[in-house]
């Protein structure tokens, strides 16, 4: 059996290849001892694959010896095989990992560069959330921000134009939380969520419009567990990126990328 791990900020992903075929497991971060306690009673025999930012910590801590791969190179090794598996066929595009925070990579079929990050991710949506209205569940989160409205809490391009002839669209975002003094109404928490969701997304896919441009592409992967069954987060994304004339792609596990990637 090969176990490839990527020990991450927030979430510790799981890939576990056997004669059966492939399972995806993640745990808290904050489990990490427990991982490690289960991998040294359980897995000693088997091969095991170790990335991302706590994969040190993980490797000082088992009793047997492990392979290691920069976070890097085994997300696009895993990512690569991921978009093969999608038929997403891709010779040039950049790649966005959402994850706890941001990085950003161009990348051709057989290489990537990471070419920066950003401290707005995951994290900031979860731990925003939670200072402004005390939910900090990820799942909680998105169901609530089903029932928000964003024109209570930010500001459009049209608000501004008032209704007269706008040089860019008028859907698009001025300024993400610049209508609250603005607005009569007040803010729910609905209201609240949705749009810390939507200064997220827009932020990472107006860096990834900004990547793609200079790379000479219009094709934008999304991966990170900061998307996993956040359809909305992921329609901000779709819907500003058309506006931009780009394209994005959500690539289905695309969180397990560094899991996989990790086996080799
Ligand atoms: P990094 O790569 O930045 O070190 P990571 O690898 O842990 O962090 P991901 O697992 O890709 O990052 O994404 C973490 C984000 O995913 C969280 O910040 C949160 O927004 C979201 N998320 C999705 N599911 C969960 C969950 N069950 N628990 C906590 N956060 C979750
Ligand atoms: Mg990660």
């Amino acid at each position: 059996m090969k176990i490839g791990i990527d020990a991450g900020g927030t979430l510790i992903k799981v890939a576990i290849l056997d004669k059966d075929g492939r399972t995806f497991k993640k745990y808290p971060s904050s489990e990490i001892d427990g991982v490690i306690s289960m991998l040294n009673k359980d897995y000693a025999r088997d091969e095991i694959y170790l990335t991302g930012g706590k994969a040190e910590y993980i490797a000082e801590k088992l009793n047997f010896d492990v392979t290691s791969s920069i976070e890097f190179d085994a997300t696009f090794r895993g990512l690569t095989q991921l978009l093969k598996e999608a038929d997403m066929d891709l010779d040039r595009y950049v790649y966005l990992n959402v994850g706890t925070g941001t990085s950003f990579h161009q990348a051709t079929r057989n290489s990537q560069k990471r070419v920066g990050g950003s401290g707005v991710g995951g994290g900031t949506m979860t731990g925003l959330s939670y200072l402004l209205t005390g939910i900090g569940d990820f799942d909680k989160i998105i169901e609530r921000a089903k029932d928000g409205l964003r024109d209570n809490v930010d500001l459009k391009v049209h608000h501004i134009y008032n209704g007269r002839p706008s040089p860019i669209p008028g859907d698009l975002t001025a300024s993400n939380f610049g209508n609250i003094l603005n607005a009569q109404k007040t803010a729910s928490a609905e209201d609240q969520l949705i749009a810390v969701i939507g200064l997220v997304a827009e932020t990472v896919t107006a860096m990834a419009i900004n990547l793609a441009d200079a790379f000479d592409t219009k094709n934008m992967v999304f991966i990170g567990s900061t998307l996993l069954n956040n359809e909305v987060m992921t329609d901000i994304i779709y819907r500003y990126s058309e506006l931009k004339n780009a394209r994005a792609f959500v690539v289905p596990n695309g969180e397990y990328s560094g899991a996989l990637g990790a086996i080799s």
